[in-house]
């Protein structure tokens, strides 16, 4: 099989400095062959902090993104090349590691504010399914699975099944290793997904769960490791050969010290879990990069069990160093970097992972060998150099002819796998037919009119078929016809959600006026969130996946607005009030101005394809008229032949002319889906942290009036 030996790819990436953060001093050279990263610590910050004498650290890289660097950018230079290795049958892995808050999250995952801003998982995620749509050379399976491990405990993140409001109430995953040492991981589910936007989905559903999941006691988001798998196997159809391949994108637990970050308490174990998790990976690194070190100590934890494959082994693996570069995180960022000098070291051997279905072998192995018997016995007969004898022939003869008199339609001419006879029967039965008055004419001549019959008849039903393909083709164009129905479905849904949105903004507006006049903050603030809430509702309509998603997302009951009656006036006020301090409306009414003007232009673009679709009916419309009058033109002179008409040929121009544009427009209309739909579950997003976050300080301000 196919090997490509190769180090691991070592990437640097620095976070933009905070508002009021000062600025360590770094500077970066990326200068081929070999960019490197400078980190400079002030002498009385070495002494105290480092407790070393050097000033100046030099870390070599095989790129650094500087402060600048946007999330497209990040995605080219480091996901694509992987993603492209999964679809070419290699496994895949891409890691962050670096301290909490320096963009594991934001690089792997994404903001959840903007759609700029999203990361390398749903970017790889469109990238993988443009490029499976675009080849149709394959049949392809896309799984995809969520796994967040903490504290040595793995938990399906995709289980739809749970109503998570506590990681203990998500299923727990385990680690199995069969007889050949592989690893299986027992309860993690593998969830189907047939295109980007059930990906999506599931995506939305997994990062749900582990926010919900996260408390301030467990802190799952600086403390756990998640890694998001796209599984995807592929098939030529006719060949039993899959191939299988893994892309993992992993979100490491912060990579601090615990002694810095000031944790104390009885939340030291779980700190020291976590240290200790990220300590064996170290370990690994370590042995890893070491000659000839024969055990590797993957065994010590859940995550390098997991990983095993993507360390030292059957993988493309890629890690991605975020760093904090102000001064008070530079300690912490020289370590990062140390850790990723070493994890250079690491040579990974990606082999493609092909295998055979039994199944499909023993069919085609079955038509192999029948092939083969039947190629064999042709060939050993034609080997044969001696003429058949005398007897043989008359025998042979004797053959012909009772097949010839038999009736009996079941009747068969078996001369055996010879060639040589084979040969001879067909020459003699040709003679049997071309000669005239003989047995052969007197047995075979209704036959043969028959067949003359029949070759007329079938020219005109040829004639008959041509023609209708051609008005087939005319009027039903396949992939027209398909492209229409797909639009329509899409104009329709977003008509449907517009409306639905307007309608319930004017419901929501007008109950509030009655129902809770009495406090002026719920009436000030509606209209900002009246978007969101009329969002679940309205977007079902369009994504069956999100309904089941979003009723299978907790509520809590207390926040639950729709009920109105349940949320005491006064919590529901402090709810007002916590939203305006803490929600970031600016960010809210921006995407809420994007997603309005992404409906206008999708709205547009509609418009846009009923227009050319009725342009290109019309002409076909015209075509018609033209070949009927030509039609009647051709009756009443007949000596005219039908000859190729101009004035057709140029409609037909014209109609393909259309159908291009309609394409353009028609991709475009579709991207922009994609972005509504993101942009959709992002503000649900928002919703979810604001109902959580203001739970938490709810509970808080109850247990101190205590
Ligand atoms: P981590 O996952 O490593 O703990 P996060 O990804 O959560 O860190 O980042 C911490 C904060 O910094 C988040 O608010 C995030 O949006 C922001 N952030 C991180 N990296 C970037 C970046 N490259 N550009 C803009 N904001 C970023
Ligand atoms: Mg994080």
């Amino acid at each position: 099989a196919a090997m490509v030996k190769e180090t691991i790819r070592v990437y640097a990436r620095v976070k933009p400095l905070g508002r009021r953060q000062q600025a360590g001093s770094y500077s970066v050279d990326n200068e081929e062959p070999l960019p490197s990263l400078e980190i400079t610590v002030p002498r009385d910050l070495a002494d105290g902090f480092i407790n070393n004498k050097r000033e100046s650290y030099k870390f070599k890289f095989q790129k650094i993104f500087d402060q600048e660097a946007k999330q497209d950018v990040i995605f080219d230079s480091i996901a694509k090349p992987v993603a492209e290795c999964v679809l070419a049958g290699y496994n895949g892995t891409i890691f962050a590691y670096g301290q909490t808050g320096s963009g594991k999250t934001f690089t792997i995952t994404g903001g959840a504010e903007r759609y700029s801003d999203r990361g390398i998982i749903p970017r790889t995620l469109s990238y993988i399914f443009d490029q499976l749509q675009k080849d149709s050379s394959k049949v392809y399976t896309t799984h995809v699975s969520y796994l967040e491990i903490y504290n040595e405990c793995g938990y399906d993140l995709l289980d739809p099944r749970h109503e998570a409001s506590r990681m203990e109430d998500l299923p727990k995953v385990t680690i199995m290793e069969d007889s050949d040492q592989n690893i299986h991981l027992k309860n993690l589910s593998l969830q189907q997904a047939t295109n980007e936007e059930e990906a999506l989905n599931l995506l939305f559903l997994g990062d749900t769960n582990r926010m919900i999941a996260e408390t301030p006691m467990n802190q799952a988001s600086s403390r756990s490791h998640c890694i998001f798998t796209i599984h995807i196997s592929s098939k030529e159809p006719g060949s039993a050969t899959i191939r299988r391949s893994k892309l993992h994108l992993v979100d490491l637990a912060g990579s601090e010290r615990v002694a810095k970050t000031g944790i104390g308490g009885h939340l030291l174990t779980e700190a020291k879990y976590i240290n200790l998790s990220l300590h064996y990976l170290e370990q690994v690194i370590i042995a890893l990069a070491e000659k000839n070190r024969s055990h590797i100590p993957y065994r010590n934890s859940m995550m390098t069990s997991v990983l095993r494959d993507s360390l030292g082994g059957n993988c493309m693996t890629t890690m991605i160093s975020t760093l904090a570069m102000d001064k008070r995180n530079i300690d912490e960022s020289i370590s990062t970097c140390r850790f990723a000098q070493r994890v250079a070291l690491i040579k990974n051997e990606a082999v493609l992972n092909e295998e055979i279905d039994p199944r499909l072998m023993i069919v085609q192995l079955k038509k192999e060998i029948q092939d083969l018997k039947d190629e064999l016995a042709l060939v050993t007969g034609k080997q044969r150099t001696s003429e058949l004898s005398q007897e043989e022939l008359l025998q042979l003869d004797e053959l012909i002819e009772t097949f010839l008199k038999d009736n009996d339609p079941d009747s068969s001419l078996d001369v055996g796998a010879d060639m040589r006879k084979i040969k001879y029967c067909f020459v003699h039965l040709k003679q049997i037919i071309n000669r005239p008055m003989t047995l052969g004419k007197k047995l075979l001549s209704q036959d043969i009119s028959e067949e003359k019959y029949s070759n007329e008849e079938l020219e005109k039903l040829k004639g008959l078929l041509q023609q209708r393909d051609n008005e087939i083709s005319l009027w039903t164009n396949n992939d027209d016809c398909c492209l229409k129905k797909i639009s329509l479905i899409y104009l329709t849904d977003i008509l449907v959600t517009m409306l639905k949105k307007e309608k319930k903004k004017a419901q929501d507006a007008l109950s509030q006026l009655n129902a809770s006049s009495a406090s002026s903050t719920v009436l000030e603030l509606s209209p900002s969130m009246s978007l969101e809430e009329s969002q679940s509702p309205s977007r079902c309509s369009s994504l069956k996946e999100a309904k089941d998603f979003s009723s299978s997302l907790p509520r809590l009951p207390l926040l639950s607005r729709a009920t109105g009656g349940k949320m005491s006036l006064g919590c529901q006020e402090a709810f007002e009030v916590f939203k305006r301090d803490h929600a970031d409306s600016i960010t809210i009414e921006d995407n809420k101005q994007l997603l309005k003007q992404r409906f206008d232009e999708a709205k547009c673009l509609g418009e846009k394809l009923n227009e050319v679709r009725n342009k290109i009916n019309h002409l076909k419309g015209k075509i018609i008229q033209r070949q009927i009058q030509r039609a009647a033109l051709a009756v009443s002179n007949p000596s005219e032949e039908l000859t190729f008409d101009p004035v057709e040929e140029n409609l037909r121009m014209q109609i393909e002319e259309e159908k291009k544009s309609y394409k353009t427009v028609y991709s475009h209309f579709k991207g922009l889906k994609v972005e509504i739909e993101h942009l959709q579950l992002l503000m649900e997003k928002v919703k979810i942290k604001l109902q959580k976050d203001f739970e938490v300080w709810w509970s808080e301000k109850a247990k101190k009036l205590q």
